[in-house]
């Protein structure tokens, strides 16, 4: 398979209101995970980090213009590889342990990642076989109610379990803009990992209802609006419910 250049491999879009998208465009749409860029008057929030395949403080110059927070989401492999290119890493406490000590199994590199994810592969050295997530000890432990102050722009950590124990999603109430990581986003969902459970999922759908969001950013596929979110949810919680 054909290798990309590093500087080919993040594509970079600004999408207003002080966010950026930044994404790997040569993985498929799937397995491709946001990795969203939100400035603040103090200090800049990266939410989630990639594959870590492609350095991205030397090629997205966006992350190390300023101060930043790099969160996780949670932490698959999809979501953390670039974290340890980060001085501030912020987790959620339950999957702190996995941030700090990742292994193929347990960030789901196996058996995700082969190259059959790739249009194209990393460059040199990279080969599927033998990626791993590197290290990446939090130096902030995050729990539901928590807060993460850009200065002028206020996030609160809503802990949302279900996809994997210690998955979050940032708040920001004052533009209704939701950060929803992997539990919900608008395209298929991932409820069977080795650490998904099925009524902590449910419980985290059913609060997630009752926030006003008027755009949400996922962890995979393109944003939505606040009606769309409000539909996937009720439509998920529906399902669910008949197959009860
Ligand atoms: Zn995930
Ligand atoms: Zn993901």
């Amino acid at each position: 398979m054909e290798r990309v250049a590093a500087d080919k491999w993040y594509a970079v879009g600004h999408i207003g209101d002080g966010i950026t998208a930044i994404t790997e465009p040569f993985i498929q749409e799937f397995y491709r995970c946001n990795i969203w860029h939100v400035r603040g008057r103090d200090r800049d929030m990266l939410v989630d980090s990639g594959m870590g395949v492609v350095s991205l403080r030397e090629w997205v110059p966006l992350v190390s213009e300023r101060d930043l927070i790099a969160v996780a989401s949670h932490t698959h492999f999809d979501h953390i590889g670039c974290h340890h290119e980060f001085e501030c890493r912020a987790v959620h406490a339950a999957e702190a342990d996995l941030l700090a000590n990742p292994t193929r199994k347990n960030t789901l590199a196996d058996p995700y990642v082969v190259d059959e994810i790739f249009d194209a592969l990393p460059p040199e050295p990279y080969c599927s076989k033998c990626y791993a997530v590197k290290k990446a000890t939090a130096t902030r432990i995050l729990d539901d109610g928590d807060i993460i102050d850009l200065g002028d722009r206020i996030f609160e950590v809503v802990h949302t379990p279900g996809h994997s124990p210690g998955g979050i999603a940032l708040w920001e109430a004052k533009t209704a803009t939701l950060f929803s990581g992997d539990i919900l986003y608008d395209g298929p969902l991932i409820e069977d990992t080795y650490h998904s459970n099925a009524a902590d999922y449910f419980a985290s759908m059913e609060r997630l209802l009752r926030l006003p969001a008027r755009i949400v950013h996922g962890g995979h596929f393109p944003s939505f609006s606040g009606e769309r979110y409000r539909q996937v949810i009720s439509d998920w919680l529906d399902n669910k419910q008949k197959s009860m």
